[in-house]
């Protein structure tokens, strides 16, 4: 029998039982692919849970569609990271959508993906989507003033990841959207990656004029308390009006829902305390 645990800190980890794991090390990462019992298949990179097929909906749904019904018209939209497609697939439900470039820095993320991860990969190869295997913070060098909607899916901020989670990472993000563009980052754990979580929203906080920081409850991530971090500088993301409202009913979710996006903000009183 195998049981494999994610180390989330030095005191506390997620412990899974195994049916079968495959892994490879690729040029940037080691990487598993965990048969689990309770979750399904499992991708792992250097050790954290990157997503899983039981709760993947959940990341997916909350990083991408708050910031693609806030933008009135989104038809370029960036995914950094997010080599597992599954953003790419929940950006492909909004009809506005004309134009998905994904930029992830690890080929074989992607290649592991689309064999062993199909229901997440599946729109990896839809003739809208174009995909960059690349370094995001070079990648945007090269764009300016092109996106309408970035959303980030990054992995943990150390390894390959690390220097997007930095200011002036935030500021090629913001040079790289159009007018009206606004920006979506996974920004770790409140609880369990408190640093974390609190460099990576004052930093965006730093670069945007609005923003605005919500939860969701994902059961393999630490704690089960993730974050995101939704930004722009032309429209202020923490509104709603009845617009958006209307897009969202249209959306075929399981997680995101009109009574989670009108209560968007409401963080609970530590959370709100750590991003004052
Ligand atoms: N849902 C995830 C989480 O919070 O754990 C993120 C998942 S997604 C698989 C993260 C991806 O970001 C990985 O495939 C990794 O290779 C990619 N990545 C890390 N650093 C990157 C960089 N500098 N440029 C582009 N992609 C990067």
């Amino acid at each position: 029998m195998i049981w494999f645990t994610e180390y989330q800190t030095k005191n506390t980890g997620l412990t899974v039982k195994v049916k079968e794991a495959k892994h490879i090390q690729s040029k940037y990462q080691e990487i598993l692919l965990l048969d689990t019992y309770e979750y399904g298949k499992m991708l792992v990179l250097d050790g954290a849970v990157q997503t899983t097929e039981r709760d993947e909906f959940i990341y997916h749904e909350m990083l991408s569609h708050p910031a693609l019904i806030k933008h009135r018209n989104p038809e370029r939209v960036l995914v950094i990271g997010g080599g597992d497609g599954g953003t790419v697939r929940e950006v492909l439900k909004h009809p506005e959508v004309k134009q998905v470039h994904l930029c992830e820095i690890d080929e074989e993320v992607i290649k592991v993906s689309k064999e062993h991860l199909p229901t997440i990969s599946n729109q990896l190869d839809n003739p809208k989507v174009s995909i960059f295997v690349e370094d995001g913070n070079k990648f945007l060098d090269e764009r300016k003033s092109y996106y309408d909607v970035i959303l980030l899916d990054l992995s943990d901020p150390v390894g390959p990841a690390e220097a997007l989670f930095k200011r002036a990472f935030y500021e090629k993000v913001k040079g790289a959207l159009r007018e009206g563009g606004i920006m979506a980052a996974q920004t770790e754990s409140p609880f369990l990656q408190e640093l974390y979580f609190k460099t990576a929203v004052k930093e965006i906080q730093k670069v945007f004029k609005y923003y605005g920081t919500y939860l969701a409850f994902i059961p393999t991530y630490p704690a089960g308390m993730w974050s995101f971090t939704i930004a722009s500088d032309d429209v202020d993301v923490t509104k709603t009006d009845a617009k958006e409202l209307e897009k969202l009913k249209n959306l075929n979710t399981k997680y995101f829902c009109d009574k989670i996006y009108t209560s968007l903000f409401s963080l609970p009183k530590f959370v709100s305390d750590l991003i004052k």
